[in-house]
């Protein structure tokens, strides 16, 4: 088998070995609910307990601030809807144009109930400028969401300054923060926010668990009823192994946050120093401020797709757009907010490199791209 270079850690990443070992009793052994009473069952509820308390402590937040989900969509969705649902008075959202469609479907939905909702534009390098906030916040405004991250092009976002204007109106701040947690320093005291999403698979953990934080005090409707897990406001058996492993995980990429950022970023230099030495033409889209290993390139003239294709073809992974518009060959919304020309935007791929990736990933992916690109050229004279 061709060796394979994984390259769209944007998309999801892979699994750290010391989270599955941390995940195996909870999968066979130790399956207890960790609601009932009896002594089997406290193995998986310790483990619940303290996997809380470590996530907590990850991000600065309180254990009982820590509400286990689905994951990012799952959190995305609970944060606009239980917050537009939570007040009748305040029924007014504000997003922003790039954010993810975990969120902006979810504004759809709320808009389709009668809550207004209003979409902030997005500079050409992916930021909201925290004086367009400023502008449309009110006193009929319940929730601001800005992500953290922006999952195509990487651009990081002042959250603070956008929190402070929120809640100088005395209106409830929301970040997606689900490209962000465990690779970027975050802690939700000092960026002041009221809620964050996170999501396990893209910091090394499993796939299908992933937490909302909510800032103690936040009134937000419960996400789903059923059995009084979550302190009532996510009803559901807990997947104990899941959040075990998300827990793991997290916590040894803070550990390592700051070689595996000077690693991603000796990487990234890499790569744009070599395809710039080899004479392959492109523009980097995104803000100087950006999550490492997070690189969108646009070559005029050329369509992504097909660079996707070809690079797949010699066993490299990247993506066009964004990973949940994988099937979609649609300029994505993220590079029309940003208002990149369309013929240049049909010619973006995103490569996100990943802890694991090495120097040598880095140079074969320069050496395809220069091949792709010189036999295109070939091809047109
Ligand atoms: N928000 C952002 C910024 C994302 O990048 C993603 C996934 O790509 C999600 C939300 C959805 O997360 P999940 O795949 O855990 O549902």
């Amino acid at each position: 088998m061709k060796h394979l270079i994984y390259a769209d850690n944007a998309a999801t990443t892979q699994l750290d070995m010391d989270a599955f070992e941390a995940m195996k009793p909870y999968l066979l052994g130790e399956y207890g609910n960790a609601s009932q009473p009896y002594s089997f069952a406290r193995t998986a509820r310790k483990a619940l307990q303290e996997s809380r308390r470590l996530i907590a402590e990850c991000i600065g937040a309180l254990p009982e601030e820590i509400f286990f989900t689905s994951g990012g969509t799952e959190s995305d969705n609970w944060a606009i809807k239980g917050s537009a649902f939570s007040d009748s008075e305040k029924r007014t959202m504000i997003t922003s144009t790039i954010e993810h469609h975990a969120i902006l479907r979810a504004c759809a939905d709320i808009e389709r109930l009668g809550y207004p909702v209003t979409y902030l534009s997005a500079t050409s390098s992916g930021t909201i400028d925290p004086s367009e906030l400023s502008k449309w916040i009110n006193e009929k405004t319940r929730l601001v969401s800005i992500m953290m991250a922006n999952n195509e092009i990487g651009s990081i976002q002042d959250i603070s300054a956008l929190a402070d204007i929120a809640h100088s109106k005395n209106v409830l701040f929301h970040t997606d923060a689900v490209q962000a947690v465990g690779h970027w320093p975050i802690d939700v005291a000092e960026l002041d926010v009221d809620m964050l999403s996170a999501s396990a698979h893209k910091f090394n953990g499993p796939k299908g668990i992933g937490f909302l934080y909510v800032r103690k005090g936040t009134i937000i409707r419960p996400y789903c009823s059923g059995g009084g897990q979550e302190l009532g406001m996510r009803a559901g058996t807990e997947n104990i192994a899941a959040i075990v492993g998300m827990a793991t995980a997290l916590k040894k990429n803070i550990s390592e946050l700051a070689k595996s950022t000077a690693h991603l970023q000796y990487m990234e230099d890499c790569l744009i120093n070599g395809l710039r030495k080899n004479q392959v033409f492109f523009i980097r889209n995104g803000s100087e401020k950006h999550i490492p290993g997070n690189i969108s390139l646009s070559f005029a003239g050329y369509s992504g797709e097909s660079l996707l294709h070809r690079l797949d073809l010699m066993g490299i992974c990247v993506s066009t757009g964004s990973a949940c518009d994988g099937n979609s060959t649609q300029i994505s919304h993220v590079l029309q907010a940003i208002g990149l020309d369309e013929e240049i935007a049909k010619g973006t791929i995103r490569i996100s490199l990943g802890k694991y990736n090495t120097e040598d990933d880095v140079n074969n992916i320069v050496s395809a791209l220069v091949k792709i690109i010189a036999a295109y050229e070939k091809k047109k004279t």
